[in-house]
């Protein structure tokens, strides 16, 4: 008889009557052929899996959830803690929120890890000797989706990056260096513009790393790093990196490497991993039996290493390699000349099941992995406490057409016990005092209110209040505000360009 793990044994390879559960999602367009092609392999390869199937998708969003999922699936995910997912696709418009992003989200998915590797000289490509992980940050940045609009001018998305999730990123990212057998990690960052944000990024980067001493470490501006990348990726190993750049680079990694659908991504929390190709739902290519399977079957081979079934991995996988040497290729990976055979969505399915227990002539084999589960370590680190003193307060306020020198002559008049006015800027760029005629300005204006330096004590949320009481009754609206705060005197607030 069978029983079931209810989670992810860590034993490398279990004893074969141990199945796991796993919930799995079919999607959309592409999403259940690719699904179905995926299974039938890993059936075939007696892969020890027990299937739940969720819907998700759009039939749900269809159904008036805002989030593409229902509760029954939740419930699902949470039990199981393993999720293999065909893509989705998201309706356009508003009041509808990213499945992907949610699920991501709720279930604590932090580290999105999504290898790149070229197959040259069988699938074509111009870098033949790339071979990278990006370990994309999975939860933060821009895409904690907190947008707003102020004004009739003005629309703002919050960029947060917090030091725990640094914490988690950058720990995984050297963990699974070190388990993978890889030597260097590269951290991507725009730390020149945004000090406080991607500045802290790339400073858990350097304290983390430094617990790796035997790891390469370097730390590229990401402009440049993203130019090398499509340029040059066969000098990177594993690249760390904020969620947007993650999102974006990893795309252009995986199409330069051959094609999007070639690669898998791993999705990796505390307590639950979710399995996925990184492309979308491709609903042109639906319905023809026409789609490349592998990026979902690379992201189910992760999974099955992540569920200490390495042995079915490799397995899989070499099938799979042999697959792409003997020439049978999908329309996206079809070249005359060095493909053999053009096949569809099944076909394709069929000749990797037909290759069970061979091994690539050409191309390196895969060797089962060694450890099954790369260790997830809370990263709760105990820091000293940090002194935080209030010292002002930016207030943005709605003043279509204004001139900065009477604005700041109005507000002037306002002062608040200790708070004066002590510039004003305009999109970042600093207005009054000084200023140019020429720097455009749109309707909202950054004011920012200041004690002293040095006044012991910092400012009070009383006068603060005040502050802004005296400000609406001044017949100015504002519409926005952020206090200013030292940290043990260091200031946690950047200063406005050209000020
Ligand atoms: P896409 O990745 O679905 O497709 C872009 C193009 O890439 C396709 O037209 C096709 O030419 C090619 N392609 C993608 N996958 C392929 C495969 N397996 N085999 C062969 N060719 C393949 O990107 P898109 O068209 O921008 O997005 C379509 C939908 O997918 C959107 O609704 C989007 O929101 C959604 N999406 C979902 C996910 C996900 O569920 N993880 C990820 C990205 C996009």
């Amino acid at each position: 008889m069978n029983t079931t793990a209810p989670n992810p044994s860590p034993a490398f390879d279990p004893p074969p009557t141990i199945r796991t559960a796993v919930t799995v999602a079919h999607g959309d367009g592409i999403g259940p052929e690719i699904m179905a092609a995926t299974l039938r392999i890993l059936q075939a390869a007696e892969a020890r899996l027990d299937l739940e199937t969720i819907e998700i998708g759009e039939k749900v969003y269809a159904r008036g959830h805002s989030a593409g999922i229902e509760a029954s699936a939740w419930e699902s995910l949470r039990r199981t803690g393993v999720f293999l997912k065909a893509p989705i696709t998201t309706p356009q418009g508003g009041g509808v929120k990213s499945l992907n992003v949610t699920v991501r989200k709720a279930l604590g998915l932090y580290a999105n890890v999504r290898p790149s590797v070229a197959y040259a000289p069988y699938v074509q490509t111009k870098h033949p000797g790339m071979n990278l992980v990006i370990v994309r940050e999975n939860e933060e940045d821009l895409y904690a989706g907190i947008e707003h609009r102020q004004s009739a001018d003005v629309y703002q998305c919050l960029k947060i990056i917090t030091r725990p999730g640094c914490e988690r990123i950058m720990r995984y990212a050297f963990d699974y260096t070190r388990a993978q057998g890889r030597k260097r990690v590269t951290c991507f960052t725009k730390d020149n513009i945004m000090k406080l944000t991607d500045g802290l990024f790339h400073q858990v980067f350097d304290e983390i790393g430094a617990e790796y001493p035997e790891l390469e470490k370097e730390h590229w501006i990401v402009d440049i790093g993203a130019a090398k990348l499509a340029d040059t990726p066969g000098i990177f190993d594993v690249i760390v990196m904020p969620n947007l750049y993650g999102d974006i680079l990893s795309d252009v990694a995986a199409q330069i490497a051959g094609s999007v659908g070639l690669a898998g991504s791993a999705n990796i929390g505390e307590r639950c991993a979710m399995f996925e190709a990184i492309h979308g739902s491709a609903p042109r290519r639906a319905g023809q039996d026409l789609a490349n399977p592998s990026g979902l079957l690379r992201g189910a081979i992760m999974m099955l290493d992540h569920l200490g079934q390495g042995g079915v991995a490799a397995r899989v996988h070499n099938a799979w390699l042999r697959t792409l040497e003997d020439g049978i290729h999908t329309y996206d990976l079809f070249h005359a000349g060095t493909s053999q055979q053009k096949v569809g969505t099944r076909a394709f399915a069929d000749a990797v099941i037909d290759r069970l227990g061979l091994e690539p002539l050409h191309l390196s084999p895969i060797k089962p992995a060694k450890a099954a589960v790369i260790p997830v370590r809370s990263a709760a680190r105990i820091r000293p406490p940090v002194k935080k003193v209030l010292v002002g307060i930016d207030v943005f306020v709605d003043e279509a057409g204004a001139q900065p020198a009477d604005l700041a002559q109005r507000l002037k008049g306002l002062r608040s016990g200790q708070l004066d006015l002590e510039m004003i800027s305009n999109r970042g760029m600093r207005v009054w005092p000084g200023g140019l005629p020429e720097t455009t300005c749109v309707d909202v204006f950054r004011c920012r209110f200041r004690i002293p330096d040095g006044t012991v004590g910092g400012a009070s949320h009383d006068e603060v209040t005040r502050l802004l009481h005296s400000i609406s009754a001044g017949g100015l609206e504002w519409v926005k505000t952020e206090l200013l705060y030292t940290f043990d005197g260091e200031p946690g607030f950047t200063r406005s360009q050209g000020g």
